[in-house]
């Protein structure tokens, strides 16, 4: 007979409002099958509670709703490692766009009916509730970054920036007068996106994504969130360096590029570079960040 089985530790996720694309994500990943169990992930793993013999707890998705602020309050008891995956959980992210007062009514009137959950005015961020060890953004983070929160987020190396990561040259005689836009025009396949017009705010991103949107010829939309230089700063000091980086490169009018920046397109991640900034929950130091 062999030995005795190896012990290895259990793993949960507890999966609040969002879309799933973090738990795919973390599938796509392989190098943990052996060193962690995962005992509950309701998308592929289904008990009907959290075990309480846990070592980590993944938190994925926003507070958008009472039963997500309860099942969240009542998950961290179990467990002392706690990690905040992807945007929604971080900054409110997809379920944030549904913040509409028709939405809400509906939602209201058939929770009276039918005992569902309240809806929150808006999506809330997990560490408006609980305390967070390690924060891993990214819509979703890479399955490499999921490794690295898992495995070794000490040891993990990354860029400070997706420029960094990129690899595509960045160059001083090249000015578009307008933004291309989304998927449009030809593209140089080596050249920085900003040099070619499109709106890529790699230049303040945090890193560790490896660039798979630049190099694949998409802009950066900035899923991972501030880099360190902006984690701690308010809102209005990213917008103002983005702002010096256009103006730099580009002859872009800047009526054109407040727009572009408030686009719907961009809406969704850009608003991560607010919420590190104040506001009703705990405050994020970079060493917390990977
Ligand atoms: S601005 Fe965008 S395209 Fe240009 S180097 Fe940085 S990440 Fe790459
Ligand atoms: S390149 Fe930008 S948008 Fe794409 S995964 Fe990295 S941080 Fe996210």
């Amino acid at each position: 007979m062999e030995g005795a089985l190896k012990k290895i530790p259990k793993f949960a996720v507890l999966q609040l409002s969002g879309c799933a694309g973090c738990e795919v994500s973390l599938l796509n990943a392989s190098e943990w099958y052996d060193k962690y169990e995962l005992v509950y992930m309701p998308l592929v793993v289904s008990t009907h509670h959290i075990p309480d013999d846990i070592e980590v707890l993944l938190i994925s998705g926003g507070v958008r709703n009472d039963e997500d602020a309860y099942k969240l309050q009542r998950a961290v008891k179990l467990v002392d490692r706690v990690i905040a995956v992807g945007t929604c959980a971080i900054s409110g992210g997809v379920t944030n766009l549904g913040d509409r007062d028709d939405v809400r009514e509906i939602f209201l009137s058939q929770a009276k009916r039918a005992h569902l959950p309240q809806l929150l005015s808006k999506t809330h961020p997990v560490d408006a509730y609980v305390d967070i060890d390690l924060y891993l953004p990214g819509c979703p983070p890479t399955p490499e970054l999921f490794m690295g929160a898992l495995l070794d987020p000490q040891g993990f190396k990354a860029a400070s920036i997706v420029c960094a990561e990129c690899g595509r040259r960045k160059l001083n005689d090249m000015k578009p007068d307008h933004i291309t836009g989304f998927q449009k025009g030809d593209l140089d396949p080596d050249i920085c996106l900003v040099n070619q017009g499109f709106l890529c705010v790699g230049t303040s991103t945090r890193g560790g994504c490896r660039a798979p949107c630049t190099r694949a010829g998409h802009p950066c939309v900035g899923c991972r969130g501030p880099s360190n230089a902006f984690i701690e700063k308010e809102s209005g000091v990213w917008m103002e360096s983005i702002q010096r980086v256009f103006e730099r490169m580009t002859n872009i009018p800047s009526e054109e590029l407040n727009e572009a920046l408030r686009s719907p397109q961009l809406s969704m991640f850009l608003f991560q570079f607010s919420d590190y900034a104040g506001g009703n929950r705990r405050i994020r130091s970079k060493d917390k960040v990977l």
